[in-house]
This record gives C-alpha cells, structure tokens and sequence, in this order.
C-alpha cells in the first residue's frame, strides 16, 4: 500500500476535527467510539521513545505516558507494547499507572501484571543460539552484542560507520558458518543484526492477539521498524497499520506518522474516543 503523505500538527486541539488532524478515516474513528472493545498494538524503541545510544535511558517522547495512561485507564482499550526488548524493560521504560501487556523478544516472551511467560524452547536452536554468541564474542562484537531469550542481537548504533560494515560482515560470516544451517534466522533492525528462531516475529503476536479479540472490534499496530513489517501484514482487514518514523520508506503500513508530535496527536486522539477528553502537552523529549 502507498504510504500517505500527511500534514503535521502540533498537538490535540479540540478546534481541529480529528479527522483533519490525522487524515484517518472517520470509519475508523467512530468504531473505536462506539465499540466497548478496541486494541492498540505499540511498538517501543523508534515509535513510543526515540532512539538513544544508551537503550537503558530510553525513556518515551513526553505527553505519550499521559495518554497512554489515559487510554488503560478508559477500560475499552487493550494496549499491548511489542518489541525485540526484553519485556521487563517495558514497565521500568514506560512507567504507566497501569502496566501493560508486553510481548518482548519478537513475542517469544510475555509479561502482563502477575505473569510471565516464555516460549518453549527448541533445545538445539538454543544451543545454535549460544554458539552464535560464542563466535560473535570471538569476532571482537562482545561489547555490541545483547543476548536475550530466543535471540542474539548485534547493535551498531553510535559507531563508525566503516567499523559497523566491518562488524556486519563479522556477524553475516558467523551466520553462514553457524546459524544458517541449523535453520536459526538473521534479520536487520534499526542499527543492527539480530539472530532469531524460527517462526518467532511480531506477526505471530499480531496474530495470537486478534484470535482473542471480538472479531470486527478496531485493532491498530503502531510501528518503525523492519521487525514491525510482519505486524503490518498480520492485522486483519479492518485493521490500521501505521509507520511512526520521520521519513517514509517502503512499507505494507496504510498510514504514517511523523514522532512525536504526530504520534502524539494519534494517542491523544485515542484517548478522546474512548475516554471523552484528554490534555495533551506539545510533544518532545521527556
Ligand atoms: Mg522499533
């Protein structure tokens, strides 16, 4: 689908229709009004909080917790944060009143209040898994790499830009000597390589949540990055996809929003329909 070229605004003006605001069909709009169900799927790092070279102080784009508090808090609307982070972070990052439903690892994990649970693993991809790692570490990337469930991920964020090529190549060798056969998946991410196992990707979240849903309800899926494509292509037909990042790219998404100010009016908006009003501040770094 062709991304849609959008006009920015600048916060939640109660003067400015919404439908001005985000060029989004009023169809969709007026289903999360009336339905006493809806789910909001939200992506982390790049859509919720920019990017940082520190991951551990990526903290999200202010005003976001205050409508995301807005939208729990309303009881209409599922909200579920996907990410390749570990879910735990999630709660520590976004510090929302009420915690949310994480699916971390790409959805090999999941978190909610009082649970958490973890694929079963496949013995021998994990132990693909950790001679990845140890081959990784052999390469000099030991400083670059994180190990998390189900996945290695190799961050190039922050670095000369000629060392990231070298590293890549580092890190596509051991995929070809070491994971490729063994049927382990390397998959780009903003600034970075990341092993995965098989069949273990956003889409598969996407997919287990709309089988839990009421069927028709309005469902969206926010997100930036590569990784979030699968989700895209996974939402049903009545569902809007929508790219957050500041250029457009290629991309299955129907919608794009520039962060924060446009992701900003989104939430807010959101928030309107199922809550009646929310204050919204002009966006920026929290
Ligand atoms: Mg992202």
């Amino acid at each position: 689908m062709p991304v849609r070229e959008r006009k920015r605004s600048t916060h939640c003006d109660s003067q400015i229709s919404l439908e001005e605001r985000l060029n989004i069909q009023n169809e969709f709009w007026n289903k999360v009004r009336q339905s006493p169900v809806s789910t909001l799927l939200l992506d982390y790092d790049g859509t919720l909080a920019p990017f940082t070279a520190d991951r551990d102080a990526a903290f999200p784009y202010k005003g976001v917790v205050e409508a995301l508090n807005a939208i729990l808090e309303s009881c209409r609307t599922r909200v579920v944060v996907v990410t390749g982070r570990r879910a735990h972070d999630i709660p520590r990052l976004l510090r929302l009143r009420t915690a949310p439903e994480v699916w971390g690892c790409h959805g090999y994990e999941y978190l909610t209040s009082g649970k958490y649970e973890l694929k079963k693993p496949d013995e021998d991809l994990l132990r693909a898994l950790s001679i990845v790692d140890e081959e990784l570490e052999k390469e000099g990337l030991a400083d670059r790499i994180e190990y998390k469930p189900g996945a290695v991920a190799v961050h190039f964020r922050g670095i000369d830009p000629e060392v990231a090529g070298e590293a890549m190549a580092a890190v596509v060798r051991v995929y070809k000597e070491y994971g490729s056969h063994c049927g382990l998946q390397l998959r780009r991410f903003d600034q970075g390589l990341e092993f995965r196992l098989p069949n273990v990707d956003k889409g598969g979240v996407v997919h287990a949540v709309v089988a839990e849903v009421p069927p028709h309800s309005p469902i969206a899926y926010l997100g930036d990055d590569e990784t979030d494509e699968d989700a895209f292509r996974a939402l049903p037909c009545n569902g809007l996809s929508v790219l957050v990042r500041a250029d457009p790219r290629p991309t299955s998404a129907s919608q794009w929003l520039r962060p924060p100010d446009e992701l900003l009016a989104f939430l807010c908006c959101w928030a309107e329909c199922v809550r009646g009003g929310v204050q919204c501040k002009s966006a920026s770094r929290a």
